[in-house]
């Protein structure tokens, strides 16, 4: 009997940080890299799941905080945009070393390294079971990579945003469980109770947009071996937001 997936068209959002050393100041951990890469290239294979992969670039620059915060926000935001398309660069080149065929599609055009956005070419890849990549966000200032993941899954109708956290939280809580021991875990919450309680999970404009396109968001610690391999195939493991 073979393992059916749940979802057929899925995003994955990979934070920035995700990727960063927990242990040295390197940006990029060359064995998280390589793990998070096994993961989606056996389920793209076992699961048949058509997978688009939007990654942050928060282990290297973020607009509006740290030394972002001194500079013009929008440029500081390109320079957010560019930093996820580095990251979109090593995870393509950790999967293709895996044998899967990827794509990166960039929102800001640079077309000696990556495709530029187009949505019909992007959901082609996918057919043909290629990993696509998206790169630079949503391509505008003020925006985040959640916005993208959210803004993508609904353009390329995917039926489900994955959100890997990489904090070690597993899912969304009544309260932050690192500072409140009696913060309680939701296995399932409703958009509009994110909202009204304010969790700190995906920021509003991505909660928002989730909301009005019907997309549900699964919230799932991502750095415990093996579970975006499970998060792709259906399981749920953290927190359903629908
Ligand atoms: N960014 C942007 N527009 C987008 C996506 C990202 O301006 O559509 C910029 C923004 O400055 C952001 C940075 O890129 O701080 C890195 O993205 P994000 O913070 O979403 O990365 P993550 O937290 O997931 O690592």
């Amino acid at each position: 009997q073979p393992v059916v997936a749940k979802w057929k068209r899925a995003v994955l959002k990979i934070s920035g940080e995700a990727l960063a050393s927990s242990s040295s100041d390197e940006i990029i951990d060359a064995l998280v890299l390589n793990q998070i890469a096994a993961e989606v290239v056996e389920a793209a294979r076992d699961f048949q799941v058509e997978l688009a992969i939007i990654v942050g670039g928060g282990n290297i620059w973020r607009g509006a905080v740290g030394p972002g915060a001194m500079l013009e926000r929008a440029t500081s935001d390109h320079m957010g945009m560019l930093a996820t398309t580095i990251n979109a660069l090593a995870l393509q080149n950790a999967i293709e070393k895996l044998g899967q065929a990827t794509r990166v599609q960039s929102a800001i055009q640079m077309a000696e390294l990556a495709e530029p956005y187009i949505r019909r070419k992007a959901i082609r890849h996918l057919e043909k079971g290629r990993i696509v990549i998206f790169a630079a966000g949503t391509g505008n200032p003020y925006f985040t990579t959640d916005t993208a993941a959210a803004l993508r899954a609904a353009e390329i109708d995917a039926q489900v945003v994955l959100k890997g956290t990489h904090s070690g939280i597993d899912g969304i809580y009544s309260a932050d469980p690192k500072l409140d021991p009696s913060a309680t875990k939701f296995d399932y919450i409703p958009f509009m109770e994110v909202v009204a309680r304010d969790l700190k999970v995906m920021d509003l404009t991505a909660i928002t947009f989730c909301k009005d396109n019907n997309i549900p968001v699964h919230v799932f610690d991502l750095m415990t071996p093996g579970n975006i391999l499970r998060a792709l195939r259906g399981e749920f493991l953290g927190t359903l937001v629908s």
